[in-house]
């Protein structure tokens, strides 16, 4: 039997859904927000559709934007000769913290993962073969994240892109086997980067 007013009970809830959340700090995190009162409630809720209502994914590499290309993609101080190939828009953030990548960046939107059902035509491959076609890029780096699918993703669009671009390379050196890019700090994914060896 709950004991808590349906409302109350809802926004656990939904706060439960989220990444490490348990029910406990669902709760907590309930608490928290009713005691901000109203006006507190409502800094959340705006907050929340405002980011639904406008973040939409950028044309060209796929990254969250807020409208039109995002900020990656419209800053003119980059270099468009390398693209680094991330699985999510979330693996940005760590390549940029890190900062020893100044290129541009395409997000596949996933890895290759036949047990799920994922193939390449469920990615944003066509769309990166697309942006090599003018010759511009010389350099394409994987940086896919060091599990099965990573290297398996990373392996199958090196053959694809051979044709296309002069060096294809892979972030490897520092990476811990399994490692998700999200959660490697930023002193390893330099070194992984700057230790990328060649297809
Ligand atoms: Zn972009």
């Amino acid at each position: 039997m709950n004991c808590y007013p349906q409302s109350l009970a809802r926004l656990m809830e939904v706060l439960a859904k989220l990444p490490g959340v348990g029910p406990k700090t669902a709760q907590r995190l309930a608490f928290f927000i009713l005691e901000q009162g109203k006006n507190g409630a409502t800094e959340f809720s705006d907050a929340l559709l405002d980011v639904a209502a406008k973040i939409t994914t950028c044309p060209v590499c796929f990254n969250i934007a807020e409208e039109g290309h995002c900020a990656l993609c419209e800053d003119l101080s980059r270099d468009d000769t390398m693209i680094c190939v991330v699985e999510s828009a979330r693996d940005i953030i760590p390549m940029e913290k890190s900062g020893s990548f100044k290129g541009r960046y395409h997000v596949l939107g996933g890895l290759i993962s036949p047990m799920e059902g994922i193939g390449p035509r469920e990615l944003h491959m066509k769309e990166l073969l697309k942006r090599l076609e003018d010759g511009v890029v010389q350099e394409v780096i994987m940086a896919t994240g060091a599990n099965v699918e990573g290297e398996a993703t990373a392996l199958y669009l090196a053959d694809l892109l051979k044709p296309l671009v002069p060096k294809i390379t892979r972030i490897a050196q520092g990476m811990p086997v399994g490692g998700d890019l999200e959660y490697i700090d930023e002193i390893t994914l330099a070194k992984a980067l700057t230790g990328r060896r060649e297809f």
